[in-house]
């Protein structure tokens, strides 16, 4: 089936008029800004809105990621990325999306705020793989994203790149795969898929191996077409001055954050051993993540004995194919090795 983007584009998003600055529009560098009621005074740091498209982080990003900056939105944390996906392509009440749980629990929550309908459908049940059959057997006429994420939280594993291929050949859709986790995986990003497929939406995060959730920095990457179909609708100035630089920093240093990477799955390594020797943990699944989940004899027990010992881990419990399942992100050594001192006086 041929990808159509402008059929897929809401009809009030296409004749949308967007917000233009004189900034926007006076395309010189320097000048005397008497355009958007700012402060003036030039000794006050961030006086000045932010540049609405952040360009040099995005020629930054787009050097380490081998695009250009035209493939890439900064968003206010892929959240913002998610809803903005919802927003150009899904109309209110009359469209759906696919998502397959057990999986990122903001899919769900955004197509509800936007009042989009989901169908679910959920991974298959022993190795959370995709059900490429029944999710194809799924799609509707209204049906105009289907969201995956890879590797998949909360179960920590990614996802047959075959299925995704076979889900962006056969949907003419959007195919969103969510890979907030990749630098911790052992293969590699469907950036360079990019341009074989131009249904394909990747959304990565500066918030999990980058260091930065503090910044609130998102990514969704695809063809210029779709990123200005982006870009006309988001808020102007959604990414500050302050974050834009800081990132800035962070990413002019690639080796530091690559060390963090290696240090982090070695720790993994060593946690998803170290769990296997406690009997009150059944399985430890593996994980392409800087997490892992484990199911458990009593998952709400062994959690809320951590809790008492000032051990936060995430409860996936309730949720299904999760049952007394629970997700222990990687800390540092000391955090690690404390954990581990917690789970030894643990009586089950
Ligand atoms: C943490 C996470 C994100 C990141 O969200 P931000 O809003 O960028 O911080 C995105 N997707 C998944 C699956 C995540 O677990």
């Amino acid at each position: 089936m041929k990808f159509n983007l402008d059929n897929l584009t809401r009809e009030n998003i296409k004749k949308l008029t967007p917000y233009s600055s004189a900034r926007n529009e006076y395309k010189g560098k320097s000048g005397i800004f008497l355009d958007a009621n700012e402060n003036s005074n030039n000794d006050l740091l961030y006086n000045r809105y932010p540049d609405p498209l952040q360009i040099k982080l995005k020629q930054k990003i787009a050097s380490l990621k081998k695009l250009t900056p035209e493939n890439i939105l900064i968003g206010n944390g892929s959240d913002e990325a998610i809803d903005l996906l919802f927003r150009a392509f899904c109309e209110p009440v009359k469209d759906n999306v696919i998502i397959c749980p057990p999986t990122y629990g903001m899919y769900e929550v955004i197509a509800n705020i936007n009042n989009i309908n989901v169908i679910y459908v959920p991974l298959t049940p022993d190795d959370f793989q995709l059900d490429v059959k029944t999710i194809l057997g799924s799609i509707l006429n209204s049906t105009k994203l289907i969201l995956l994420c890879c590797p998949n939280n909360p179960t920590g594993n990614g996802v047959k790149w075959n299925d995704i291929q076979t889900l962006l050949i056969k949907f003419k859709g959007i195919v969103v795969v969510d890979e907030a986790y990749i630098d911790f995986a052992s293969y590699k990003s469907l950036i360079s898929e990019l341009k074989n497929y131009p249904n394909l939406v990747i959304l990565q995060t500066l918030s999990k191996a980058w260091g930065l959730a503090a910044l609130r920095l998102g990514l969704a990457i695809a063809s210029p077409e779709i990123i200005s179909v982006f870009n006309k609708i988001k808020s102007p100035y959604n990414i500050s001055s302050l974050s834009q630089t800081l990132a800035l920093k962070v990413l002019n240093d690639p080796k530091k954050i690559i060390k963090e990477i290696k240090k982090l799955t070695a720790a993994r390594k060593k946690l998803s051993l170290a769990f296997l020797d406690f009997s009150f943990i059944t399985k430890v699944y593996p994980s392409e993540a800087n997490f892992v989940l484990v199911k458990t004899t009593n998952a709400n027990k062994l959690y809320n004995y951590l809790a008492k010992n000032k051990i936060i881990i995430r409860n996936r419990s309730n949720i299904a194919m999760c049952e007394d399942c629970l997700r222990i992100t990687v800390g540092t050594k000391e955090e690690n090795k404390l954990l581990l001192t917690a789970l030894n006086n643990y009586k089950s």
